[in-house]
């Protein structure tokens, strides 16, 4: 399980200054509720940013989803769009 991530007292001290710089608003529709520091460049893709607090932003939950949503959905594009 990678979800330890999350809860870990390094996470919290990423998390922070990323809520902090990003004004505790959400960076794509500006709502302040349901906030959660997200990764930039995901850290599947880039485990070394992890904990860097330039790459992240701040996302309301709703956005998170949406956005998560969009990026699967070009990863099927561009897998070649298997049904
Ligand atoms: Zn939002």
């Amino acid at each position: 399980m990678t979800d330890s991530l999350h809860h870990g007292l390094r996470y919290k001290r990423w998390r922070d200054p990323v809520l902090w710089l990003g004004d505790y608003k959400c960076c794509l529709c500006g709502g302040t509720d349901d906030l959660t520091a997200d990764h930039i460049k995901p850290v599947v893709t880039h485990p070394q940013l992890a904990f860097v607090v330039s790459n992240g932003r701040v996302l309301c939950n709703k956005c998170r989803i949406g956005d998560m949503l969009d990026s699967w959905s070009k990863l099927k594009l561009k897998k070649g769009g298997t049904k």
